[in-house]
């Protein structure tokens, strides 16, 4: 913990006096982030610090494998940002960011590894699709990195759907004022891989536009029926 505790008193003496108006100005007005990540837990993964997000910048939710649970009644963490990032926030895009080396995903591929660890295994469920993906529709004779990375990407698209499934997700994407994103971090490179519809990861670059997984919808599934009934 030294080294933690150390940075605890630089941030107070060195960083905060340089920030402190714009948190003051955050308290005063309150936050507005622009967008929710729902990353891994991964050490590694830090998203303010991928994207270089300051304070206020982003409302993040991390976990075990990046994992959204498909909307249910049952009460969750990972539910409740959503809801609020969406419906109290009023943010515009939702980005689910998966990794290189995930362990969550090696552990997938090798099922015998979570044997000590329960709640691991029952909340890597929502990641089954995924891996069956993988064992049965890609080619067998991917190294094992290979096969994590797929697997990696496989669960950042299962993981958009169950987002899908959320009533506050579908009604702002029925709007038009929700968009949302699938990204893929390479831990070698520092390259992220951004899910461009259903034509795979493309390597995000300045001046490219921004590949998007799901776009805001541009018309309503009422407006075509009311359209019909006025035929
Ligand atoms: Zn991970």
């Amino acid at each position: 913990m030294d080294s933690i505790m150390s940075g605890v008193t630089r941030f107070r003496c060195e960083v905060f006096p340089n920030q402190q108006q714009l948190y003051q100005r955050l308290v005063r007005e309150g936050q507005q982030p622009q967008a929710l990540v729902i990353s891994c837990a991964d050490s590694r993964v830090a998203p303010e610090l991928i994207t270089q997000s300051g304070p206020g910048d982003l409302f993040v939710t991390r976990n075990v494998g990046n994992i959204v649970p498909p909307f249910s009644q049952a009460n969750g963490g990972v539910s409740s940002a959503i809801e609020y990032a969406v419906d109290a926030l009023k943010v515009r895009d939702i980005v689910v960011c998966g990794h290189s080396d995930c362990g969550a995903m090696k552990a997938l591929l090798s099922p015998g590894s979570l044997d000590s660890m329960p709640n691991v295994t029952a909340w890597l469920r929502h990641s089954h699709a995924a891996r069956q993906v993988i064992e049965s529709a890609y080619p067998a004779d991917l190294d094992p990195d290979q096969k994590a990375a797929a697997l990696a990407q496989e669960n950042v698209l299962f993981q958009i759907n169950h987002l899908r499934s959320h009533p506050s997700v579908a009604a702002a994407l029925a709007r038009g004022e929700l968009t949302l994103h699938g990204w893929f971090f390479d831990l070698t490179s520092g390259d992220i891989l951004a899910l461009d519809g259903d034509s795979g990861f493309r390597r995000v670059a300045t001046g490219q536009p921004l590949p998007v997984a799901v776009r805001p919808a541009e018309r309503r599934v009422a407006n075509t029926f009311f359209l019909h009934a006025a035929e």
